[in-house]
């Protein structure tokens, strides 16, 4: 059934969009049937879940971090990620980038933009996008690759429309700032119920749970 989900999923997907299977709360057991059915990134919340997941999986895929990341467990992060997707301060990025240097590796990461412009909701205001992107690009151990957001979570896909238009644009304009080591390629925008939408206003990047795995019993943030 996750087999057959995954691939309903991907040939719905036009060429240039990447499958993101966001796997919190789920076993082993049910991402491995999604590998098997043809899925490539493996997104994450939790750095400790998301350590056991790794530990348990030892397929070539990718792991993308999709929850918040707090600075103190980013060497964690840094070990078993190959993208991060919600980085939202300099502290962040900083720590990621000292703990890439001691690992040796160049971390690509997305800024995460509180598109919604709410109050206690992770990601960076849109205005200090472009300022961020600009500090962030002259540390040599994170590549800024675009930008990811989650909008306002209403329930009508409609109505994050806006929100996704809205860094859509953010996301050209930076581009055309031709930042030094940013490459503007990657926007993850869009979940289950929104990701048509998402991908009607330029994401190349979905972020997908539920549609993939069903529904989740805990841990539904
Ligand atoms: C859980 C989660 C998703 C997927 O949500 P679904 O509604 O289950 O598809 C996408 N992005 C982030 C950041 C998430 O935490």
């Amino acid at each position: 059934m996750i087999k057959d989900n995954i691939k309903q999923i991907q040939t719905q997907l036009p060429e240039g969009v990447q499958l993101v299977g966001a796997a919190k709360t789920r076993s082993p057991e049910e991402v491995i049937e999604a590998i098997e059915g043809g899925l490539t990134i493996i997104g994450h919340n939790y750095v400790q879940e998301a350590e056991n997941l790794h530990a348990a999986i030892s397929r070539p895929v990718k792991w993308h971090m999709i929850g918040h990341l707090q600075s103190n467990k980013a060497k964690k992060a840094a070990a078993i990620f190959d993208m991060i997707e919600t980085v939202d301060s300099l502290k962040l990025a900083k720590a990621i980038d000292k703990a890439c240097n001691g690992f040796n590796k160049t971390m690509p990461i997305l800024l995460e933009i509180n598109s919604g412009e709410e109050l206690q909701k992770a990601g960076v205001m849109p205005e200090a996008a472009a300022r961020l992107i600009k500090e962030m690009s002259t540390l040599s151990h994170v590549k800024v690759r675009g930008l990811m957001t989650m909008g306002p979570f209403t329930g009508d896909p409609e109505e994050s429309r806006p929100y996704f238009r809205k860094t859509k644009k953010l996301f050209d304009e930076i581009k055309t700032l031709n930042l030094e080591n940013t490459e503007m390629s990657l926007l993850s925008m869009g979940m289950s119920n929104s990701y048509q939408v998402a991908i009607e206003e330029g994401a190349n990047l979905v972020r997908i749970g539920t549609k993939i795995f069903g529904d989740r019993t805990y841990g539904a943030s």
